[in-house]
């Protein structure tokens, strides 16, 4: 606290699209309560904050710290470790720093291939050299360096302690202040806090459960991407085919995409007693496969199901799209990984 009574808040991006830093924008009004309630001890995002202010903090200085984004280079690996040092409570803030979201699906390949991609292949380059970015560089002017580019993605609490996850793709407004209120009542009250290590800002039930759409019984014998389908405004997505990740995830989010006709990515993550969100989205894929008839051949039936099975582009990248990081797999084995998902 400061002199003034205030909580100290700090918030960091790391490997993000900046999306969650908008969300605490998102809380309207509010923000101009949480102006009140807090002073800001670091925000890069919008305040001129250096690395050394943070460094010069005693530890503990900062009451709560909302960090978003996955580790992805040795900079967010440092950063993590001088916050956790510096924060009273750390929260692990959006799907990123949950659980990798879409960074870590980067672990469905090599460090080497990314490079190649970005700075190679991919048609919009120039680089006839075919320069990759190096981690040191000497110049007339001194040595340039840069942070060293991790082969595997790691979420948050894969690198430090952290007491509270915030999931959601970004999260919800209303979560958010929700959450920022509990918290402050234990800071500046002494209210209970919930306990370490707890998901905010959830409801514990499938979305599913909150969602309007009308579910009946599902045989699915093909599925559509978005694009190749209108779908009826009322049904269920997932019984039209559309892939919706509504069964394996946790709700909070008000089951805002199936309501405009969006299949939900699974931004708020597993249920609770769930170790891996893509596997049990999977087993309720498989229920609802309508492909065979009583009496056929085995090999006919595996055949049709793969049909099915064919018409889900890309399956590690959808049902894995915001848990790579956190599922049993954790990354793919390939050159260079011994598939236990190493830092580098
Ligand atoms: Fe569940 Fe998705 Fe169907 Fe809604 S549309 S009931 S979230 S599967």
């Amino acid at each position: 606290m400061t002199e003034n009574g205030k909580p100290k808040l700090a918030m960091y991006w790391a490997a993000s699209c900046g999306g969650c830093e908008i969300s605490v924008l998102n809380i309207h009004e509010h923000i101009l309560t949480v102006d009140e309630i807090f002073d800001i001890a670091f925000f890069p995002c919008i305040a001129d904050f250096k690395v050394h202010h943070v460094e010069s903090y005693p530890d503990g200085y900062i009451d709560v710290c909302l960090w978003n984004g996955a580790i992805r280079n040795s900079e967010g690996e440092h950063m993590a470790h001088l916050l956790r040092q510096k924060s009273k409570v750390m929260v692990a803030y959006g799907s990123c720093a949950y659980e990798g979201c879409i960074p870590a699906l980067s672990n469905l390949t090599s460090k080497e291939a990314t490079f190649n991609t970005v700075y190679i292949d991919n048609p919009t380059i120039d680089n006839p050299e075919g320069i990759i970015p190096l981690t040191s560089v000497n110049v007339p002017e001194g040595e340039l360096t840069l942070p060293e580019f991790y082969h595997t993605v790691k979420s948050l609490d894969q690198v430090i302690d952290v007491d509270y996850y915030l999931p959601g793709c970004p999260p919800e407004p209303p979560q958010i202040w929700a959450v920022l209120q509990v918290i402050v009542a234990g800071l500046l009250e002494g209210a209970p806090l919930p306990p370490k290590g707890s998901v905010v800002g959830v409801t514990n039930v499938a979305v599913c459960e909150e969602c309007k759409l009308k579910k009946g019984e599902k045989e699915i014998s093909r599925f559509y991407r978005p694009y190749e389908i209108v779908p009826e405004p009322d049904v269920c997505l997932l019984e039209q085919g559309i892939v919706c990740m509504g069964p394996a995830t946790n709700g909070g989010c008000g089951a805002l995409c199936p309501q405009v006709g969006i299949g939900c990515r699974g931004c708020y993550g597993p249920l609770p007693g769930v170790e891996d969100q893509g596997a049990k989205m999977l087993s309720a894929i498989a229920s609802v496969i309508g492909a065979g008839e009583v009496g056929m051949e085995e090999r006919e039936l595996e055949q049709r199901i793969q049909a099915v099975v064919d018409t889900i582009p890309d399956p590690a990248g959808t049902f894995y799209r915001f848990s790579m990081a956190h599922s049993l797999l954790r990354r793919a084995k390939v050159n260079g990984s011994n598939g236990k998902g190493e830092a580098k």
